[in-house]
């Protein structure tokens, strides 16, 4: 049987197979902890799901225009306006199944064959497929542990040829929960103003920010960078609504008009029925966001304190999302109960045949030598899921 080269060189997103495993383990009787999911543990608040009720109830069960409906486009402007001090006309917004899909329209609707996307490694497992996906060729900036892993112009300068098209920011970022500043920022907006680069900013982790960083999104840092920046963002982890699947991305009217005819021959319109469930997200009341938020933070600390007493182990602080980078380099090459741990991967495999705990190994985000955790999940969870990985790195020997 002969293949699509192209599809056959996609490999499948290791968060979401971890994510599956763990949860088949446990409908299993497997007392597993998994800290692989990137996905909220809360129920979507209440308000948003009486308002996909009522959505149903009115029959609004429709197609509707590919792009979305008007009345969330506008809540998505005022959101952007409010939030990120950014103007956009409804023309300039799509609504699509998940920020994943925007960013899929994004690639297709900037890449010719062989145009190149710099991204920050280490990266969300899915730009590099995405970019392939769209003929694009991922080019993987060595970030440094001395920047906490996040692009430095000087080192970007190095990538440029004829065929760099686009640079993508991830802020707050997954997986190292790293937030780039507002100089920071100018500095990637001048570079990519100065080679012509389109930008594309992933902000889903906007609002999931711990401390007095604050998110600052790239596009508004002036006209010239507006113009040549994608803006990414979605509903799922904010407001808890990973299965709901919606993302919306805004940009210059071109490219947003390509992306959504793309999107109309692929999966047209967004569910109706969630569409206006994240009208409700955006328009109702935000105190289950804030108390989400805290619930986050006091889960960070847990877990950071918590890996602070581990031996051996050391990690990046994030200061969003809701993750932890772990870095598990001291026991590289050494073996537990006779199992050789050459790599995160056989880390990870070992840890959960072993001791039952989920993780992401880093080299699916590129950085090998890392384990990502996530703590999107109860406090006993984090308490058992800890003592169990202590108890693991305390017999490799
Ligand atoms: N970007 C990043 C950085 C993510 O971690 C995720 C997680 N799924 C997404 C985009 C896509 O989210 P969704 O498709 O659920 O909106
Ligand atoms: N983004 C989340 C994660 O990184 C969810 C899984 C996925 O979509 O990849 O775990």
């Amino acid at each position: 049987m002969i293949l699509s080269k192209k599809g056959e060189a996609i490999s499948p997103s290791i968060t979401l197979a971890i994510t599956a495993k763990a949860k088949e383990m446990k409908a299993n009787g497997i007392d597993v902890v998994s800290f692989g999911a990137g996905e909220p543990d809360f129920n979507t608040p209440k308000n948003i799901r009486n308002a996909a009720v009522k959505a149903m109830e009115e029959g609004y069960t429709k197609y509707t225009p590919a792009a979305g409906i008007t009345s969330l486009k506008k809540a998505i402007a005022t959101k952007l306006y409010t939030d990120n001090n950014l103007t956009y006309a409804e023309s300039q917004i799509v609504i699509s199944t998940g920020a994943k899909q925007c960013l899929a329209n994004a690639f297709l609707a900037i890449l010719n064959p062989g145009d190149e996307v710099l991204i920050p490694t280490p990266y969300w497992v899915s730009y590099p497929e995405l970019t392939k996906l769209a003929d694009g060729v991922p080019v993987f900036i060595d970030c440094k542990k001395e920047d906490n892993y996040k692009f430095k112009v000087s080192i970007l300068e190095k990538y440029i040829n004829e065929k760099t098209k686009a640079i993508l920011i991830n802020s707050p970022n997954n997986p190292t929960g790293t937030i780039y500043t507002k100089e920071e920022l100018k500095e990637l907006a001048d570079f990519a103003v100065k080679h012509n680069l389109f930008i594309i900013s992933d902000e889903i982790y906007e609002k999931l920010i711990y401390g007095s960083e604050e998110h600052i999104s790239i596009a508004s840092l002036s006209k010239e960078v507006y113009d040549r920046t994608i803006v990414i963002n979605g509903m799922s982890k904010s407001y808890a609504m990973t299965g709901w699947r919606v993302g919306y991305a805004a940009g210059p009217k071109e490219v947003i008009k390509v992306m959504s005819n793309i999107q109309s021959h692929m999966t047209s319109n967004v569910c109706s029925i969630s569409q206006y469930a994240a009208l409700e997200a955006l328009e109702g009341p935000q105190d289950d966001l804030h108390s989400m938020i805290k619930v986050f933070q006091e889960r960070r600390d847990l877990m950071s304190s918590l890996l602070d007493k581990m031996d051996g182990i050391s990690y990046i602080y994030p200061q969003g999302a809701f993750y932890i980078m772990v870095n598990i380099e001291s026991f590289i090459g050494k073996s537990y109960n006779g199992k050789i741990i050459n790599d995160s991967l056989t880390f990870s495999n070992i840890l959960l045949d072993e001791n039952k705990v989920a993780v992401v190994p880093g080299a699916g985000f590129g950085l090998e030598n890392y384990i990502r955790l996530s703590y999107a999940t109860s406090n006993s969870i984090i308490e058992e899921g800890l003592k169990r990985l202590s108890l693991f790195v305390s017999c490799i020997k």
